[in-house]
């Protein structure tokens, strides 16, 4: 995906302050972020939403979520956390890339 911004993140054509990486999945903070910690894990392998998964998705989706607590710990979200997945136009959705942003360390809204 050549005009996808998080490909291009992947690629390294766009700079990230980077808080993991493996071979299937990238972290990095959220350039304008909603809390004090926010940050996005998603899979490097583009797909657009988590309308767009089918089950060759699942093990990195799996991955995503047990990576968010371990990633929010290290980021010192000691006391809890908010992970959010918007999806499509109706979700809020802008980066047309999946993403589990995960927030934390100051009040959240609700929901
Ligand atoms: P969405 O609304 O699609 O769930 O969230 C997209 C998020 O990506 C937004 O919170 C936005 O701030 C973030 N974002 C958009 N462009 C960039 C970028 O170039 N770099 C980083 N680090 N975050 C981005
Ligand atoms: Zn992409």
């Amino acid at each position: 995906m050549t005009d996808c911004i998080f490909c291009k993140i992947v690629a390294g054509e766009i700079p990230s302050k980077k808080v993991y990486e493996d071979d299937e999945v990238l972290a990095f903070h959220d350039i304008n972020p909603a809390a004090p910690v926010h940050f996005m894990i998603i899979p490097k392998r583009h797909v657009k939403s988590l309308e767009a998964c089918d089950t060759s998705h699942q093990d990195v989706l799996g991955k995503i979520l047990l990576l968010a607590p371990k990633l929010a710990r290290e980021q010192g979200l000691s006391d809890g956390f908010k992970t959010v997945i918007n999806t499509g136009v109706g979700g809020g959705q802008l980066v047309m890339h999946l993403h589990v942003h995960v927030l934390g360390g100051g009040k959240l809204q609700h929901v």
